[in-house]
């Protein structure tokens, strides 16, 4: 089973993932968590990934794909994978297509979540209190400035990957604005079609 996650910054992608691997055992590869911890580990590539990052950019399309190659060919991703924050433009849709075609494989679905990107920004605020509460240190990503020009990005670059994957018949759009239990349910009747 291999699933996308498509959806705008804080739409929920990140929980609802969590859910789909409890529930079904394919492993969640987030670009983003691949991206930070390349950061943070001070690899050639976090490096020059850091200030785009910061600056709510896309990191090259090129490093983006080798990093998504060489996770897929890892074994725990044999029986599928959940794809969250990648693809983010066509090209990138392109280049997955093109590695899992050689291997014979494919996207399986396509899960959209649509949110409204109004009650998107209250989410953030929320989330940033939380993490304030929490007394942990807060994402150099989390403002509003940023989290705005992200959405901008989305818009521009990552939302042309609704048509190319309705096109293929493979998108199927989630209503994210309901509690995380509606929405995990609705992702559930989409997948369990998928389940092997
Ligand atoms: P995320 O955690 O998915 O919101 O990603 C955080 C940041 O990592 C993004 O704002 C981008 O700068 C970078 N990033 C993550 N995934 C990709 C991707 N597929 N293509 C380009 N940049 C990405």
């Amino acid at each position: 089973m291999i699933v996308i996650f498509l959806g705008p910054p804080g739409a929920g992608k990140g929980t609802q993932a969590a859910h789909i691997v409890k529930k079904y055992g394919v492993p969640q590869l987030s670009t983003g968590d691949m991206l930070r911890s390349a950061v943070a580990a001070q690899t050639p590539v976090g490096a020059k990934a850091k200030a785009v990052m910061d600056a709510g950019n896309l990191v090259s399309d090129d490093i983006v794909a080798a990093i998504v190659e060489e996770r897929i060919e890892q074994d725990d991703c044999a029986p599928g994978f959940l794809l969250d924050g990648f693809p983010r433009t066509i090209v990138q849709a392109e280049m997955l297509d093109a590695m899992l075609t050689k291997k014979e494989r494919g996207v399986d679905v396509v899960i959209e979540l649509r949110v409204d990107e109004e009650a998107l920004l209250g989410r953030l605020r929320r989330r940033i209190d939380e993490t304030l509460a929490r007394g942990d240190k807060r994402r150099k990503d989390d403002n509003e400035d940023t989290f705005k020009y992200r959405l901008q990005v989305y818009c521009d670059q990552t939302a042309p990957l609704i048509p190319y994957y309705e096109k293929q018949g493979k998108l199927k759009a989630v209503d994210g604005m309901g509690s995380v239990e509606a929405v995990s349910a609705e992702i559930d009747v989409i997948l369990d079609h998928f389940r092997r």
